[in-house]
């Protein structure tokens, strides 16, 4: 019978190895059916090879890949109906931009591939240069050819390899929202491998998080931004200041933290079970400075007071470096909001609710 999750996609247990070496780990993921899913981490961490094995272009060393409960693992790349988008556009040159879309279509004898191809290209806004030659357009645009020609049959899973890796950054913060917008439109599950963690936060629904052939975290750009459960995820994804604090008690909602004889507090459900010395973190943004006498701090927030060793403005907001008493720097991201800016050497004193901060485990290493 068919129900709402019939076209998951779904990674049981893979594994991937070239002879000794192990580029996939042991993976298993849920995407769902017409979401925007990112695989994300640093070169080499095995998610184009994870790509690659959906696409159908490498076989698991183990492990079962299944699109709702039809298990493709052993079938063909070519009957998979999975599509990839690459990096290089890979456009015909000598064919019209039209005839680039309908090229796979009237190779299968579809009847109507021309309405298909306009309704296709009109999807990425490009219906009026449908005559022209790749090479009369810019990147951007060949990479919407591209897009449009992967979407033209409707595939079940759309793949993209690092598709705006070419793009310069204005361009590619353009298409981040283009591609977005598509993916709704046309309700295919999108799965997107990028190393740019802003560039997964902006556009999908559900990040995977991996490291070293291997998923660190998976969840809502939120919620791993808010609470990562690892410190690789808290570092990944953005900056992060990580205090080595003690459990000292946990009186109610609240838990009471020691951080070098300063009481913090944390909400008590975010403690790391059966751990009593970990990381308290907190994001630059979540930090305000305030004066360095401590007024102005209202109740209920954890403070620690420290001297300004560096501002740097930038527009918008004014990057600062807080050294405290033992000689640890922690980051801080003030909004320009006409406040008149501390200057380096003056005492301060930062201040965050204590929900805005999150735990990990120490015996993981904070610099990963
Ligand atoms: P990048 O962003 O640089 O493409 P990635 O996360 O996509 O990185 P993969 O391309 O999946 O990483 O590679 C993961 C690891 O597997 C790398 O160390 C790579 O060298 C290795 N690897 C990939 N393909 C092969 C192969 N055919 N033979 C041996 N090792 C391979």
């Amino acid at each position: 019978m068919a129900t709402e999750s019939s076209g998951d996609l779904r990674l049981i247990d893979i594994t991937k190895r070239y002879e000794t070496f192990t580029a996939v780990d042991n993976l298993s993921l849920v995407i769902p059916q017409g979401s925007f899913f990112a695989l994300l981490g640093p070169s080499g961490c095995g998610k184009t090879t994870t790509l690659r094995m959906v696409a159908g272009l490498e076989q698991p060393t183990v492990g079962r890949i299944l699109i709702g409960d039809r298990d493709i693992t052993d079938t063909k790349a070519y009957q998979r109906n999975v599509n990839t988008v690459f990096q290089s556009y890979a456009l015909f040159p000598h064919l019209s931009i039209l005839d680039n879309v309908t090229f796979g279509l009237r190779r299968r004898g579809v009847s109507d591939y021309k309405a298909k191809a306009m309704e296709a290209l009109e999807l990425v806004q490009l219906a009026h240069i449908a005559k022209k030659k790749p090479a009369q357009l810019s990147g951007g645009m060949q990479q919407r050819v591209a897009l449009a020609r992967a979407i033209v049959n409707r595939p079940d899973v759309l793949l993209l390899d690092e598709p705006l890796g070419a793009l310069d950054l204005k361009l590619r913060r353009q298409m981040q929202i283009e591609l977005k917008r598509i993916q709704s439109e046309v309700g295919i599950t999108f799965v997107h491998v990028t190393h740019d963690q802003e560039e997964a936060m902006t556009m999908a629904d559900t990040i995977a998080v991996m490291n070293a052939g291997r998923l660190e975290q998976v969840g809502d750009p939120g919620v791993l931004y808010e609470n990562p459960a690892t410190t690789f995820v808290a570092n990944f994804l953005g900056q992060s200041n990580l205090l080595k604090a003690e459990v000292v008690g946990t009186p109610g909602e609240l838990a009471d933290l020691d951080v070098h004889g300063t009481k913090l507090r944390l909400p008590t459900p975010r403690l790391v079970e059966g751990v009593q010395t970990m990381w308290l973190g907190v994001r630059p943004e979540k930090l305000r400075l305030v004066n360095g006498d401590g007024t102005g701090v209202e109740d209920g927030l954890n403070s620690l007071t420290g001297t300004v060793t560096d501002a740097s403005f930038t527009g918008l907001a004014t990057n600062y470096l807080v050294r405290l008493p033992w000689g640890q720097e922690l980051a801080v991201v003030q909004q320009n909001d006409g406040m008149p800016r501390a200057s380096v050497g003056t005492s301060v004193t930062l201040a965050w609710a204590p929900e805005h901060s999150f735990a990990l485990d120490s015996r993981q290493d904070a610099h990963a």
